[in-house]
């Protein structure tokens, strides 16, 4: 479909709801869950009651052709809170792993368990970097090992800062089948509810997203049926030939993840973003000193339109990113990557702009610009750190291997 910047009355209506239920039941709980540091059940229960929280949500704003809705939701509930959305939406990154690399049949099994019910709602994890394998996801040392006699893969490994890790009802599991073929000889695995063997131990005390829950995963002879390898063994020895050969393959399980997830991620960091110079805009009309509001200043007025417009800027860049990769076009200059470095370095800077803005106030706890500050830095970091997603676009642009 065309690209298009005006929003049809459906995601208008979307982005409206969505927005509705960030501003009455997530920012007022914002404070609450970032200093308790815990997962925010009440309100993930609120969530799936209305059913923003649930398979039908995403499946709905995944089927819109533009690409757009799940940027306009992710926008708006982050704009509410980071860390209380990031427990709402950190279920959908296993959900789309499974949706990406498995068959309807895993869909149809797994999909549910990983939001639980409408009263009982569950979360999901998606376990890629590990101690040793954080940038470097070719350094992958989980290994899954097949087991002809009992038909079952043995995963044993260690993985580390997982979403969701430990609390997860559905752990969605990287590992090396073949390490010889470092990133092209993984695949995903599911770890049902209640697998023995999958063990936390440590959840991770954190600058921001305090209201989401990550922790480290260990996977000891955590033992599998072979109906948990995403996709199927045949898809598997296919791909895993395709490389022995030196043919090019379709991809491995997490890059194809990440590469699905840029855009959304993006828009979380918008809403910070957005959220910081909304919030500063307000304080520099009301603040008075020498006389006249801080905004009649121009080092004031100044920072407020660059504000506006790198937000605006990102954005643009974001929803470009997430319409090509809905209508499959390549992406040739790293577009995806693009969005996300962008957006994540824009919520950096206009959050700490925004704290500038407030003065003494902003570096207090009694305004809530300090919290969307340290939320905004995970930004630069997951799902590709700055530095991962230039190297992205360079190879892209440059056709050089790049390291
Ligand atoms: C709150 C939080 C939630 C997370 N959730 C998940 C999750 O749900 N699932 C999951 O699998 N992971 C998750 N992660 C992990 C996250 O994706 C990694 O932290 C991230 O990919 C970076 O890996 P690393 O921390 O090992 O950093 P490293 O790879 O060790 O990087 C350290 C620094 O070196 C730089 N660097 C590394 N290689 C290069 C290079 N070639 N060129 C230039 N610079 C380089 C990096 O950019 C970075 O600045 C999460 C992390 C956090 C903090």
């Amino acid at each position: 479909m065309e690209f298009s910047l005006d929003l049809n009355s459906e995601q208008r209506e979307l982005r409206d709801w969505v927005h509705g239920f960030a501003a009455e039941a997530v920012r007022p709980a914002a404070a609450e869950w970032d200093e308790r540091e815990e997962t925010p059940w009440p309100v993930l229960q609120e969530a799936a009651k209305i059913g923003l929280y649930g398979f039908e949500f995403l499946a709905n704003a995944w089927a819109d052709p533009s690409g757009l809705s799940m940027c306009l939701a992710n926008e708006e509930l982050f704009w509410g809170d980071a860390g209380i959305a990031m427990s709402i939406m950190g279920t959908s990154l296993a959900v789309a792993a499974i949706f990406g690399n498995g068959d309807p049949e895993q869909l149809a099994e797994w999909v549910p368990q990983c939001f639980g019910t409408e009263s009982e709602p569950a979360v999901a994890a998606f376990c890629s970097t590990e101690p040793e394998a954080g940038s470097d996801v070719a350094a992958m040392r989980t290994r899954a090992v097949y087991d002809e006699a009992t038909d079952e893969w043995v995963l044993n490994g260690q993985k580390a800062f997982a979403t969701n890790g430990g609390i997860a009802a559905v752990h969605v599991v990287t590992a090396s089948v073949d390490p010889s073929l470092g990133s092209r000889g993984q695949a995903a695995f599911v770890v049902p509810p209640g697998t023995p063997g999958l063990h936390s131990t440590r959840k991770l005390k954190k600058l921001g997203l305090r209201a989401s829950h990550t922790a480290d995963v260990f996977l000891d002879d955590v033992r599998l049926p072979s109906s948990c390898l995403l996709g199927g063994r045949e898809r598997l020895e296919e791909r895993l030939a395709k490389a022995r050969s030196g043919e090019r393959s379709g991809g491995q399980a997490s890059m194809r993840t990440f590469e699905l997830s840029r855009p959304t991620v993006g828009a979380q960091a918008l809403g910070i973003a957005r959220a910081a110079y909304e919030y500063a805009l307000d304080y520099a009309k009301q603040r008075v000193q020498f006389g006249r509001p801080i905004i009649e200043n121009q080092g004031i007025a100044f920072a407020l339109a660059d504000m506006k417009m790198e937000i605006d800027a990102a954005r643009l860049l974001v929803w470009r990113a997430a319409w090509m990769g809905r209508n499959n076009r390549p992406f040739s200059a790293g577009e995806g990557s693009m969005s996300k470095l962008k957006a994540g370095e824009v919520a950096v800077d206009v959050t700490s702009r925004a704290v500038q803005i407030l003065g003494g106030a902003g570096f207090t706890r009694e305004h809530p610009v300090e919290r969307w500050y340290r939320d905004a830095k995970i930004y630069t970091i997951f799902e590709g750190t700055s530095e991962i997603q230039r190297l992205v676009i360079a190879r892209a642009i440059s056709g050089m291997p790049l390291r």
